[in-house]
């Protein structure tokens, strides 16, 4: 089936590995998308280089020191430039039919709530600000009607087989980890390893932190809290199993004893390309599964003793919405340290566990209550880890 009408795209974060997939299937699917807005952190050059080819209206430099260098390398085009953080919220008001939200890190928060308010729907592959601020982001959607599509490849293998008239009957969303690079080493090896062997996915290819959060199993643990907003499922009908092929990218299960499934190689673009389509289906560049070439599917429990981030996942959501601040901004500024060389591999549990016990609040009333939490305890972990 192909998308009917043409439908208006901006990209937050396009320069990333989500916002290239995202703009790889635009490319192989001109007439039926424009591009209105592309945004970057500060690689200037490559998104003067997008917004010319995908004829972008405006875009936005979140760090203002390459604001002149990109309104240099676009000054004989019509496009609009601008920086800073403002400014991103700024380009979030522009109406579009779809945002999609490939910012890292809880920086991407407030762009996220902004397209909320102005976007038809927001494929949300962002996943930090939904783990520090779910319910908000939750509340906001409801609010302004604007459809949440998961582009998370584990959620959105769950949006894909979840039955909303169902819902009271499934017993148990089931999140499928690849175990990371880590998943077979002792806990000696992997408390020493570097940055270079904690990027190195075996099966994904991805931006940095998440890739560190991969490694962590952090990365689980913020699904498992992603999983519980976007579906308003408890957790404890929340599992994680350890499927090293990443083959099947997670599981519904039924109380009739049926467990449906998404399966398909470990590609990005497959999961972008359901929600740049949704409700309809695109034809997507991306590798096609050969299940005859599938030699084994094996599941594993976690090593919860060795990764201990999903264990305190579920403890965060016993907790409240603060915990699970915590958890998220604990975890950003340790493995910012880490892939600097400044901390070792098993700081990273050390941070994120020690400002679980010092900030872990409860409640938080609003967007003003998550920065403000979210600040301090980026302050702390950094004064943690200066110490
Ligand atoms: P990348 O690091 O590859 O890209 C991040 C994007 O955000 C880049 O465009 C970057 O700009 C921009 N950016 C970084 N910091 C800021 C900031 N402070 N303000 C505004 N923009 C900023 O990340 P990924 O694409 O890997 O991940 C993006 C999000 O999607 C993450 O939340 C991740 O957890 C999630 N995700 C990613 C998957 C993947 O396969 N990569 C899979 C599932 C979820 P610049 O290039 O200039 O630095």
């Amino acid at each position: 089936m192909s998308v009917n009408n043409v439908k208006t795209i901006s990209i937050f974060g396009s320069t990333g590995s989500i916002g290239r997939s995202t703009l790889d299937l635009i490319a192989h699917n001109p007439e039926i998308f424009s591009v209105k807005v592309l945004t970057a952190g500060k690689n200037y050059k490559l998104l003067a280089e997008q917004a010319v080819k995908f004829k972008a209206e405006a875009v936005v430099i979140a760090d203002e020191r390459y604001a002149e260098a990109l309104k240099d390398l676009l000054k004989d085009t019509s496009i609009d430039v601008s920086a800073g953080a403002a400014a991103l919220l700024d380009v979030a008001t522009l109406r579009v039919d779809l945002s999609v939200a490939a910012i890292v890190g809880f920086a991407g928060l407030e762009p996220v709530l902004r397209s909320i308010e102005y976007s038809k729907a927001v494929a949300l592959a962002n996943k930090e600000p939904l783990v520090a601020a779910g319910d908000l982001i939750m509340a906001a959607a409801a609010k302004s009607g604007c459809k949440i599509l998961p582009t998370d490849s584990e959620h959105n293998a769950i949006f894909q087989v979840f039955e909303p008239q169902n819902r009271e009957q499934i017993s148990r969303l089931i999140l499928t980890a690849s175990g990371g690079p880590f998943r077979s080493w002792s806990k000696a090896d992997i408390d020493a390893a570097t940055p270079e062997q904690a990027v190195k996915h075996p099966n994904w290819s991805m931006g940095a932190k998440i890739s560190v959060d991969s490694a962590s199993l952090m990365n689980k643990a913020l699904e498992v809290i992603e999983a519980h907003h976007l579906f308003a499922m408890p957790a404890d009908k929340i599992d994680v199993v350890v499927h090293p092929q990443s083959i099947i990218h997670s599981f519904v299960e039924y109380k009739d004893g049926s467990v449906l499934a998404q399966l398909g190689v470990p590609d990005m673009r497959t999961p972008i390309a359901y929600c740049l389509a949704w409700p309809q289906r695109m034809e997507s560049c991306g590798e096609r599964l050969d299940v005859l070439q599938l030699s084994a599917l094996d599941f594993e429990p976690v090593r919860d003793d060795v990764f201990p981030s999903i264990k305190w996942a579920y403890q965060a959501l016993a907790q409240g919405q603060g915990a699970c601040l915590t958890l998220n901004a604990a975890n950003e500024i340790a493995v910012e340290a880490f892939l600097k060389h400044d901390i070792s591999f098993s700081k990273i549990y050390d941070v994120v566990d020690a400002m679980l016990n010092k900030h872990a609040e409860g409640a938080l009333s609003g967007l003003d209550d998550v920065i403000a939490l979210d600040k301090k305890v980026r302050n702390a972990a950094r004064v943690f880890i200066n110490n």
